[in-house]
């Protein structure tokens, strides 16, 4: 079996806005093992993208992160200086943007910016540089062509492979994907999802994939996180969380996707996401849950371990 390649243990993100403080992470754990993939899905706001830019110590001001450790590597990530940081991103770690079309520059060619990190990074020349990028960009099925072109002359579809590009230039061990095929229509998303099931099997690197279409991720994960409100209410293998979903939440998230087949009806999850900045005392899903009992509404639920490798965080399972 590989190794572990990411620990994360009790990772709290938090901004300090004027308003307030916003607990977008607050006591999430996980591991990941060398090419691995792990989805994250959860609704808009639950944190699940400030995780991931926390894993690239990318947090903007006013979020930081305030505890917790997030080994990659060997490497304590929120231990690490601005410096050391710009080190290890692009090279141990990167990440596909959400949104193609912000994430790239305007005013510079795409053979620009697939040099730029060849040339930080790895001491090549400009031309060598270049090579290697048409390489890449033949790699997910561009042409060496596109190098010369600004991101206004591409399609959804090829910027984000040249992002997907970008992003294993320097063979990182992982990958973070944050919504990849948001805003891009579904022939094209199947195409890039062919394209990530792909790097999956030539690269190896480890992969997180953030989408809010859990579809997505049954398509591609080993495993799957569910996140609530900024915690990770289950993690598990994606055989069992979609076979066997234990957590409300995930229950209520599956329950909501339409089926071709059978005669299940689609339900919703009644209600909304929690305001970070006063989340309900308890279980953060207590306000939305049908089986809430009093003591979800004053304690915390603890993370439960119902398998090895299972956790779920919910007072259901609790042995008390
Ligand atoms: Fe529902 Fe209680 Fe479980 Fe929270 S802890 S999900 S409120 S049953």
């Amino acid at each position: 079996m590989s190794s572990t390649l990411l620990s994360v243990s009790d990772v709290r993100i938090y901004y300090y806005t004027l308003t307030g403080i916003v607990r977008a992470v607050d006591g999430v754990s996980f591991q990941l093992r060398e090419g691995e993939v792990l989805g994250i899905a959860g609704e808009s706001g639950c944190g699940k993208s400030t995780l991931g830019y926390g894993l690239l110590g990318l947090i903007p001001p006013p979020g930081r992160i305030v505890r917790g450790s997030i080994v990659l590597d060997g490497i304590d990530i929120a231990k690490l200086k601005p410096a050391e940081l710009r080190k290890i991103r692009w090279a141990k770690v990167s990440m596909v943007f959400q949104g193609a079309m912000n994430a790239l520059n305007p005013v510079y060619t795409v053979g620009h910016q697939l040099a730029e990190p060849l040339v930080l990074h790895k001491g090549l020349s400009v031309k060598e540089s270049l090579e290697v990028a048409a390489e890449m960009l033949k790699r997910v099925g561009l042409t060496p062509e596109v190098l010369k072109r600004y991101p206004h002359e591409l399609s959804g579809g090829m910027k984000q492979r040249v992002m997907i590009a970008m992003a294993l230039l320097l063979k990182p061990r992982l990958v973070i994907a944050d919504e990849p095929t948001t805003a891009l229509d579904v022939v094209i998303q199947a195409q890039i999802m062919n394209l990530f099931k792909e790097i999956r099997q030539v690269e190896k690197n480890a992969m997180i994939f953030i989408t809010h279409d859990l579809s997505l991720i049954a398509e591609i994960a080993d495993k799957t996180g569910v996140m609530y409100a900024g915690k990770m209410v289950e993690i598990g293998s994606s055989e069992s969380v979609f076979g066997n979903p234990l957590h409300p939440y995930t229950q209520g998230l599956l329950r909501s996707i339409p089926r071709l087949r059978g005669k299940e009806k689609i339900t919703w999850i009644p209600g909304v996401p929690p305001d970070l900045r006063m989340p309900p005392p308890g279980c953060r899903f207590h306000p939305r849950c049908p089986y809430a009992m009093d003591i979800c509404r004053s304690e915390e639920p603890p993370e439960i371990e119902v398998e090895k490798g299972r956790t779920v965080s919910c007072w259901l399972y609790a042995k008390r």
